[in-house]
């Protein structure tokens, strides 16, 4: 199973987000550059973390968003039940589906159980437990001498 690209970019934000300096504010830009996808794509993944309580805005000059305390709390398989809640894996659960073996198909059931076990697997993987020093740290040497003093 593949995750979708949006919820891709919703959770490098959130890492990224989540293992922040404290009290360190981003644009939506330096978010973009922090986690190396186009500026439009993670513009409306910020909105989503905002409609999610995950993450809080900051307004003014200097304003930007920050990791919000659901967000620190969140977990993957939460987020990607939200993000990711296809329930069209095959085509006959598409509005459109026209499969002529649908009648009582048993590849249907397991398909929906190996989604659920998908998920189940990553219910308790808090997404603020992810990342680690190493991995951050050239993310936001970069990004932090970047930025206008
Ligand atoms: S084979 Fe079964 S699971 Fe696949 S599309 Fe047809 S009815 Fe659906």
């Amino acid at each position: 199973m593949r995750i979708n690209a949006f919820s891709d970019v919703c959770l490098r934000a959130l890492m990224l987000l989540c293992a922040a300096p404290e009290g360190e504010l981003f644009t939506t830009q330096a978010i973009a550059d922090g986690v190396g996808t186009p500026y439009n794509h993670v513009s409306k993944a910020v909105l989503k973390l905002r409609s999610l309580g995950l993450v809080e805005a900051v307004r003014g000059r200097a304003g930007g968003v920050r990791i919000s305390q659901a967000g620190m709390a969140v977990t993957v398989g939460a987020l990607l039940r939200e993000l990711d809640g296809r329930e069209d894996l095959v085509d006959c659960e598409s509005p459109n589906g026209d499969c002529p073996m649908n009648n009582h198909c048993g590849l249907r059931g397991a398909l929906r159980r190996a989604r659920e076990a998908f998920y189940h697997e990553l219910d308790d993987l808090v997404v603020s437990s992810l990342p680690h020093q190493s991995q951050m740290e050239p993310v936001f040497v970069t990004l932090l001498t970047r930025r206008p003093a």
